[in-house]
């Protein structure tokens, strides 16, 4: 009956964008870190960079501003010794050898000269000439020391250079004055060799340059280098930012009185160097994204297998339930839809080949049948749906091609399959078929093709069934019953009705069997046959056969108040109750609550209680019997019943199936003998039996010949409610 259960649509399908979108928030939160720390790294980096260029550059430029300070005073101090000297000597030839001999002691000198008081120069190689008006030649007669006007340098007119000029006093008089021409370039140029010097070095006097390190000029070097040569000539020092990105400063110190010392920290180096961390932190943020990339790809590839493998039968590898109600789902589409039909097929008794050769052989017989039907149906593809579920559709709808789809199918199963090099077996199969129709929903399809297949079994299996419209009535009553048997005992819909047992040689009824009774208010009555199976499905048996034992114990006890004795109720308890580990103790906790005799208690069991766990049956029937509690085998001569299991489980009443009564009307002679035999056995057993489904007087008669000492049946009475049951008992009856 498992065809009422609605398929689970949801099943194991895992929530794949809440992993995506947790994915997503953790690699954006990764991707925006590594930005910001790249983006705060280049930033601390600069101004490190800058802070660090500037520290170097104000370091320079003093030190150049230092050296050129230096430089001036040694070189007045050394002209002030030659002025004081020169002063003494006497004519121009002993004043000439006496220059030429300083000047080669003196090599910052380019040359030195004393020049007359009316402008004559007498330089130190010997030369005479008159010298053209300059300021500083007057303002040194007048006593100051003094470095000239810029002129070109009389050895290489492209440079220029300056003089320190300063009197030559004799005897309070001025009598002339001596010029140390000085290459002031050269002598920088010498000094910022030395120095490693990172950016650029200029020289200015007054607004002229006289040296730089760089080929280019400052104005053409730096923008708006004009007017920022301008102010530096109005202050004394300074910094100008000409770009902080690049770290490139213009710091400028004056040395001296008439000297500024620029340094210029731009260099091709330090652009680089800072280019290179910009495009190494570009490097960081664009790898970072890509391995971000790389690990949802990644991602993304293990969720598309999961939802490969979950779609898919681990031991098969066909597509599973899943699977199939997506495609379901997709062929019955309103818009796209197209005639289609649904094959289901269930493998006959297929648990007794798993119980019997274990389930490793199970799985790998379940393997070959699937692959031979996937053979058989080609193209069409083949679904696992269960344990020995499968489904597979077909695009026809002709009732001949489809019956014959079947028959094939039915005579490919027929062909037996090898187990091992000495056994090999036949796997029948039942199918059921049902054809698709425009606004059917997977789920209908799915229960009806159920419905047909179960159908299929009831007719003994190794057939096929299509699925009617008389089966689909058939199958909407179940569905009702479904619907609602869940809220029969909340309900109160429940109710008990006493059918009595008669035993022939005391003429009386001895005893009573209690049968459930539901009536609903939207469907009205309902037999047991129809909602017990669902009961024990759903578990629902539990709380509902607890409750039936209530009810019979207490209709036991009021029974005997009304003055009843000498007489038993037998009690249907199906297999998933007796097993359920708080059977037994329920059981004790009715009778003690109700304080009712267990020896009038009988308990009917089917013999599938053996077949499921004889071991743990007869113990719990041993202990029921210890109790006082009367087991008894019901249904005796259904199904695969062995006599030896009237051996093996503790009982002490046999129920004979009304099948018996039937089949002895049909086949009288045959039923008979096997009926007497099993009569024998039961009393060598010590067992008592009762006849089921004794409907007229002929059976009785011949039931009596044969030694049965308890009947039951629509002959003596039908199930009544307990009122007219107990009625029963005060009949006198002549059986
Ligand atoms: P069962 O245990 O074999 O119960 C006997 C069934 O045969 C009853 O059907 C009864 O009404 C019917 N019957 C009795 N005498 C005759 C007769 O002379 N002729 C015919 N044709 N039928 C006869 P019911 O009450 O419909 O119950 C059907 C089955 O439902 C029961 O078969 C039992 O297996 C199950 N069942 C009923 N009540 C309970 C219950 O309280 N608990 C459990 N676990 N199962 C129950
Ligand atoms: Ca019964
Ligand atoms: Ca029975």
């Amino acid at each position: 009956m498992d065809h009422l259960l609605p398929i689970e649509h949801k099943m194991g399908r895992f929530n794949m964008s809440k992993r995506q979108l947790q994915a997503y928030i953790l690699m954006t939160i990764i991707l925006l870190a590594v930005v910001t720390l790249t983006i705060l790294n280049y930033h601390s980096t600069e101004k490190f960079m800058t802070e660090k260029v500037k520290s170097e550059l104000t370091e320079l430029l003093h030190n150049f501003s230092d050296e050129t300070n230096k430089f001036t005073i040694e070189r007045v101090a050394e002209l002030e010794l030659i002025a004081d000297y020169v002063a003494f000597l006497e004519n121009d030839q002993e004043i000439i050898q006496f220059l030429n001999q300083q000047r080669e002691k003196m090599p910052f000198f380019t040359s030195i000269n004393f020049i007359s008081i009316d402008g004559e120069v007498l330089t130190n190689s010997g030369s005479l000439y008159k010298m053209e008006h300059q300021e500083s030649f007057e303002r040194a007669l007048l006593g100051e020391t003094v470095f000239s006007e810029l002129f070109p340098s009389y050895e290489d007119p492209t440079k220029l250079v300056t003089a320190v000029r300063m009197p030559v006093i004799k005897n309070d008089q001025t009598v002339g004055v001596i010029s140390g021409v000085l290459n002031m370039g050269s002598v920088l140029g010498a000094i910022a060799r030395d120095s490693n010097l990172p950016g650029t070095l200029y020289l200015l006097k007054e607004n002229e340059l006289v040296y730089t390190t760089s080929d280019i000029n400052f104005e053409e070097k730096i923008p708006n280098g004009f007017s920022i040569l301008k102010q530096i000539q109005e202050n004394k020092q300074g910094t100008f930012v000409i770009d902080e990105n690049i770290a490139h400063f213009v710091m400028y110190q004056r040395a001296g009185d008439n000297w500024t010392v620029v340094v210029d920290s731009s260099t091709v180096e330090m652009e680089k160097q800072i280019s290179f961390i910009f495009w190494r932190n570009v490097l960081i943020v664009v790898f970072t994204i890509l391995v971000l990339c790389g690990i949802l790809l990644f991602i993304r590839r293990i969720e598309l297998r999961e939802d490969k493998m979950l779609k898919r039968d681990l031991l098969t590898h066909l597509p599973n339930r899943v699977l199939l109600e997506e495609q379901l789902n997709k062929d019955l589409n309103q818009q796209k839809y197209k005639k289609f039909t649904l094959f289901f097929i269930n493998l006959d008794r297929f648990k007794d080949i798993n119980e019997r050769n274990g389930y490793q052989l199970g799985d790998r017989v379940l393997y070959e049948i699937c692959r031979k039907i996937q053979t058989f149906v080609g193209k069409n593809e083949l679904f696992r749906i269960g344990g020995d579920e499968l489904v597979f559709l077909v695009p026809s709808h002709s009732d001949q091609e489809l019956i014959s789809i079947g028959n094939g199918l039915i005579k490919l199963m027929e062909e037996p399959i090898e187990l091992s090099t000495f056994e090999s077996a036949i796997v029948t199969c039942s199918i059921g078929i049902r054809k698709s129709e425009l606004g059917d929903w997977p789920d209908l399809m799915m229960q009806d093709a159920t419905f047909a297949v179960h159908e299929a079994k009831k007719l003994g299996g190794n057939r096929s069934v299509f699925f009617s419209q008389e089966l689909g009535n058939q199958n909407e009553r179940v569905r009702l019953i479904a619907n609602h048997f869940v809220h029969a005992l909340a309900n109160q819909e429940y109710y008990m009705v006493y059918q009595p047992v008669y035993e022939l040689s005391k003429k009386q009824i001895t005893s009573y069997e209690a049968l459930l009774r539901w009536e609903s208010p939207i469907i009205g009555p309902v037999s047991p046959a129809e909602f017990i199976p669902l009961l024990e499905e759903s578990d629902l048996i539990i709380p509902v056969g607890k409750w039936i034992l209530r009810q019979v114990a207490t209709q036991i006890k009021q029974w005997e108040e009304e003055g009843q004795s000498d007489f038993q109720v037998a009690t249907n308890i199906s297999v998933k109750q007796m097993m359920h580990p708080d059977f037994f103790k329920d059981v004790k906790t009715i009778i003690h609550e109700t304080m009712v005799s267990p020896h009038q208690l009988v308990f009917e069991i089917t013999e599938t209680v053996a077949v499921q766990n004889s071991r743990l049956a007869t113990q719990i029937l041993t202990e029921l019997n210890e109790l006082g509690v009367q087991t008894s085998l019901d249904d005796f001569g259904t199904g695969y019943s062995s006599l030896s299991i009237l051996k093996l489980l503790p009982i002490q009443q046999l129920k004979v199936d009304r099948s018996f009564i039937v089949e002895m009307e049909q086949d009288k002679d045959k039923s008979l003998v096997i009926l007497q035999g099993i009569l024998d056995i039961a009393k060598n057993l010590g067992l008592s039996t009762v006849m089921e489904g004794v409907e007229t007087q002929e059976q009785l008669q011949l039931l009596k010949n044969m030694g049965v000492q308890k009947v039951q049946g629509y002959l003596i009475s039908r199930p009544v409610v307990a009122e007219l049951a107990i009625e029963l008992r005060k009949k006198k009856w002549t059986y």
